[in-house]
This record gives structure tokens, sequence and C-alpha cells, in this order.
């Protein structure tokens, strides 16, 4: 079996990379989500082991002394990361594994493993994404004004993707993010071994 593509997600906090992530895996059975793990506080509503593993500053530490993460970074006061072995054994099985993560850590991926593809997801406008932070209530006036900033500072550094995503319409966006993983999955190297096969 071929092995599956490893795709990295990024954008703005509040940009919906989650709704996108969502509504693509509703309609795809090839595709599965990274959970990732942090130190951050669970949201109200959040899941243990869904959302993410959250874990405190002492765990987290050991997990990359052992080797233990695919990549980490730090993200407005809190640190989170990519388990290794589950991205690992998935892409192994065949599965399109998303990874929904910052820059920092997408751009130690993009490094480690240059094959992985490299999705930016922006909403329409900073006014838009304002208005979803806000709308979605999970973060406090400040906060929401420290993820404004930060999101400024990745468009400006976001020039290593491949493609980016405008969640306008979530239909539309989702649609987008389907249509990469197919032209991904069309690639030439993915599918030499056919012609191969052809001249035996
Ligand atoms: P992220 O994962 O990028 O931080 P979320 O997926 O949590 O963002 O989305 C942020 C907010 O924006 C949520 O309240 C979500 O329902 C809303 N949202 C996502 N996509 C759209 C869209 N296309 N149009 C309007 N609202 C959206
Ligand atoms: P949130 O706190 O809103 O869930 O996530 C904040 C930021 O951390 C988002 O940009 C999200 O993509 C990123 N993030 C989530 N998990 C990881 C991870 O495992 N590694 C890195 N580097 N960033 C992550």
């Amino acid at each position: 079996m071929s092995k599956g593509n490893l795709i990295v997600i990024s954008g703005p906090s509040g940009a919906g990379k989650s709704t996108v992530v969502n509504k693509a895996m509703s309609f795809r059975d090839d595709i599965c989500f990274s959970t990732s793990v942090t130190t951050r506080a669970p949201r109200p509503g959040e899941k243990d082991g869904v959302d993410y593993f959250f874990i405190d500053q002492k765990r987290f530490e050991e997990m990359v002394a052992g080797n233990e993460l695919l990549e980490h970074a730090v993200y407005v006061s809190n640190s989170y990361g990519t388990p290794r072995k589950f991205v690992e054994d998935r892409l192994s099985e065949g599965m399109n594994v998303i990874l929904d993560i910052e820059i920092q850590g997408a751009s130690q991926v993009h490094k480690n493993k240059p094959e992985a593809v490299m999705v930016f997801i922006v909403p329409p406008s900073i006014d838009e994404l304002r208005k979803r932070l806000t709308g979605r209530g999970t973060e406090t006036e400040a906060a929401i004004e420290a993820r404004i900033q930060r999101a400024i500072q990745e468009c400006r550094e976001a020039d290593f993707y491949d493609y980016i995503i405008i969640n306008d319409d979530l239909d539309k966006a989702a649609e987008e993010m389907s249509s990469i993983i197919n032209a991904e999955l069309c690639r030439f190297d993915k599918r030499r071994d056919i012609l191969n096969s052809f001249g035996k």
C-alpha cells in the first residue's frame, strides 16, 4: 500500500481550520486528524483525547526529551506538540494525516519532512477574523488581540506554504481542501508504480 500524505494546515487562530478539517472529514474516510498535546487549559466543551491531550509542562518536557514529538512550539504562552508515533503509524497504513499546527511547528515539519503538503487557511479579512474570534466566545478580549497580532505576523512569514485556502464559504473551503488532497494523491511519484507494471 502506498504511504498517505502528511498535510500541514496552519493559519490565523479563528480562520476556521478545525471547522474546515471537520467538514472535509465528514465526506472522506481517508483523512485522519492528529490530536496534539498542549499545556493550555481546556476550553468549555473540549474533551481530553479528542480536541487535545491536555498535559502539564513536566510531561511536555518529558515528551520533548524522549523525542516523542514530531514538532513542538510555544504559542501565546502555551506549549503545543504533535505526537510522532500516531502520525507515522497512520501514514504507513495509507491514511492522509492532517496536522493543525502553527507556523513555527509547520516550519520544523517542512524541514524534516519535505514531502509534507503545506496548506495555509485564511479568513476573507482581518475584520472577519475578529468577528469569528469574538463569536466563538472562547477567548478574553486581550487573548483575541494577542491572536490577531500573531495572525498578522504569521501571514508575513507564510512564504513556504504550497497552497492557500480562503475560508469565506465553508463548503467551498472544505471542497478546496479535498481537491488539494486529490491532486497530491495523483502526483507522478505517488503513481509511478503503475507505469512499471505496464512494462511487465
Ligand atoms: P481555528 O481552528 O482556525 O482556530 P475555528 O474552526 O474554531 O478556527 O473557527 C473559528 C470560528 O469561526 C468558529 O466559531 C466557527 O464556527 C467560525 N467559522 C468557521 N468557518 C466559518 C465560515 N466559513 N464562515 C463563518 N464562520 C466560520
Ligand atoms: P488553540 O489554542 O486555538 O487550540 O491553538 C492555537 C494554535 O496552536 C493554533 O494555531 C493551532 O494550529 C496551533 N497548534 C495546535 N496544535 C499544535 C501542535 O501540535 N503543534 C504546533 N506547533 N501548533 C499547534
